[in-house]
């Protein structure tokens, strides 16, 4: 698939989860299985998300590795040092 086969939303606090959420879904209308398969292959695909962050040869964050031509909020705030460190967290709880 490509970036546009799937959606995301992420919010600091949601009233559903009360916690920090991302959530990703199909954006092909009626599904193509992609959030459910990437929902199985999580913890694989986030460690590659790290790797691909964290070993980026730019400063400060590119279209390569945080920035994003879907993003609502025009990429900003965007950080990518914050990136890895929040991957590192959420990876911290993950299956090995
Ligand atoms: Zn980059």
């Amino acid at each position: 698939c490509d970036r546009w086969d799937l959606g995301g939303v992420s919010t600091a606090l949601h009233a559903d989860t009360e916690q920090a959420t991302v959530f990703v879904h199909d954006a092909y209308p009626g599904g193509a299985g992609f959030a459910e398969r990437g929902y199985g292959l999580g913890a694989t695909w986030l460690r590659a998300t790290r790797q691909a962050i964290a070993t980026c040869p730019c400063r400060t964050g590119c279209p390569a590795c945080v920035q994003s031509p879907k993003c609502g909020n025009g990429n900003n705030p965007l950080e990518k040092a914050a990136a890895v460190r929040l991957l590192d967290a959420v990876l911290a709880h993950a299956p090995a």
